[in-house]
């Protein structure tokens, strides 16, 4: 190995270590000062694990945490179904045009109506019945109608009740990201859009490398624009600190290396392992085939970086353009796995349609019905997609949690927010359930064993101890 490579892989390995605990502990003592979620404590123990635990009682049904997303992306399946601030995933625009937008999409065949089951979805295509399932249930607009809901000519009725953000269009002019505030629009496009936004305004090498990647992304695995957001988020930071850096003209002269580690602090924070390691074996491969498995991962990740560092290489940044640290970041998104979703507003609209006092809620669904009708059974389908939330990712597993994920009516947006299911008292740990507690034993540690850890919760040691 020559003397730069050499470099580099000190560096990667620096990138990968695990941070000193003292600075752990500052991170996270920082970052609950700053959600004001003051009730809680992140403790390390020996083994480098974290957990989260009560700083203070709390009562049945109360709020533990409503933790920020680091890096958070919509699945691009789901773009079609529902148009939300590209930040905070808050939906925007109006329920006219959130429905028109949808059935416009539906009408193209583009909208995700069978929800994957492909057998029995034939494809809209001008003239034929959308869905084979529930053809009966689907009745198509015309397109004139539809277009003047999704450009807000045609008002439905009590939907100012339901007022959302008008969308802001991206700076950098790419048409497809969009922000329900200005604040939304400039920290996005200063914590990572602007190196990978399509339009004219961008800062990236490449519009057209970077188009390359978007598509193989769209075509493959859409957590490769995750993983792509991590790093674009870490350069970024880590241009600002070296700026930061200079007008302070600070005495003592600071590496490069220490910038870089410091910007990728926030990243490093969460547990990881290669993607290509870490990822389940599909039921649909053979065992015997595992090694031909990971080793297509593997390519997979490898063509997908290629394309990436086309679209936005920096020099100074080298080490995060390593396929070591690619697979890690998205290894880390595949362990954590926390997903983002985001109530949708139609969903309440219809609700109160149809809560309406009989003489009104008739006049109401004589406009509405139509529209529910073209919409099909998934009418209010939510805003899906994966994100980092670094606190939240602390919290360990239990099959007998005594707290979980809930959106109240209150959170619009795409931030965490974790309730307690029942009294937690002091010094106790916070634990939530990653997968469906209700399952058999078996099942729940095959499950378990995904995310690399095998559940010794007093339930599952009571059902071992059964079995
Ligand atoms: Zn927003
Ligand atoms: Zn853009
Ligand atoms: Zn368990």
């Amino acid at each position: 190995m020559d003397s730069v490579s050499d470099n580099l892989s000190g560096e990667v390995a620096a990138l990968l270590a695990p941070l000193p605990s003292l600075q752990v502990q500052e991170y996270f003592n920082q970052l609950i000062t700053s959600r004001s979620c003051n009730g809680i404590e992140v403790k390390q123990n020996l083994s480098n694990g974290k957990g989260v635990y009560a700083k203070s009682e709390f009562k049945e049904d109360e709020l533990i945490l409503k933790d920020q997303i680091l890096v958070g992306i919509q699945h691009s399946s789901n773009k079609v179904d529902c148009l939300v601030c590209s930040f905070c995933f808050r939906f925007i625009g109006s329920i006219e045009k959130q429905i028109g937008r949808k059935l416009y999409f539906k009408n193209m065949g583009l909208s995700g109506c069978c929800d994957g089951e492909e057998d029995d979805c034939v494809k809209y295509n001008g003239n034929e019945e959308q869905c084979g399932a529930s053809s009966s249930n689907h009745n198509s607009l015309p397109q004139e109608v539809v277009s003047s809901l999704m450009n807000g000519e045609m008002a439905l009725p009590y939907t100012d009740k339901f007022p959302l953000p008008s969308p802001l269009s991206c700076p950098g002019r790419c048409q497809e990201a969009f922000y329900c505030s200005e604040s939304c629009a400039k920290t996005d496009w200063e914590t990572s859009h602007s190196l990978l936004c399509t339009g004219e305004r961008s800062e990236t090498i490449s519009r057209e490398a970077l188009g390359e990647f978007i598509q193989h992304a769209n075509d493959t695995n859409d957590i490769f624009l995750l993983a792509a957001k991590t790093i674009a988020f870490t350069i970024l930071r880590y241009r600002k600190l070296k700026a930061e850096y200079v007008n302070k003209q600070a005495k003592q002269s600071v590496s490069k290396q220490s910038l870089l580690l410091e910007a990728w602090k926030p990243v490093s924070i969460g547990y990881k392992r290669r993607w290509w390691d870490c990822i389940a074996l599909p039921d649909d491969v053979d065992p015997s085939d595992e090694g031909a498995f990971r080793k297509q991962i593997k390519d997979l990740a490898c063509n997908s970086l290629e394309l990436l560092k086309a679209a936005i290489f920096d020099k100074e940044c080298e080490a995060l353009f390593s396929l070591e640290i690619y697979g890690n970041i998205i290894g880390m998104f595949e362990l954590n796995n926390l997903d983002l979703v985001v109530a949708s507003p139609v969903e309440d609209y219809f609700l109160y349609i149809d809560d309406l006092p009989d003489a009104v809620k008739e006049e109401a669904e004589e406009i509405t019905r139509p529209f529910l009708d073209a919409l099909g059974d998934e009418y209010s389908d939510c805003c899906q997609g994966t994100a980092f939330f670094p606190l939240q990712s602390c919290m360990n597993h239990s099959c007998c949690p005594n707290a979980k994920a809930f959106k109240r009516e209150v959170d619009r947006d795409g931030q965490a927010v974790i309730i307690a299911l029942r009294r937690i008292s002091k010094n106790e740990e916070v634990t939530i359930s990653y997968i469906d507690e209700e399952l058999p034993y078996k099942e729940r540690q095959a499950l378990l064993a995904d995310y690399g850890f095998s559940c010794k919760c007093p339930k599952c040691l009571q059902d071992s101890s059964i079995a």
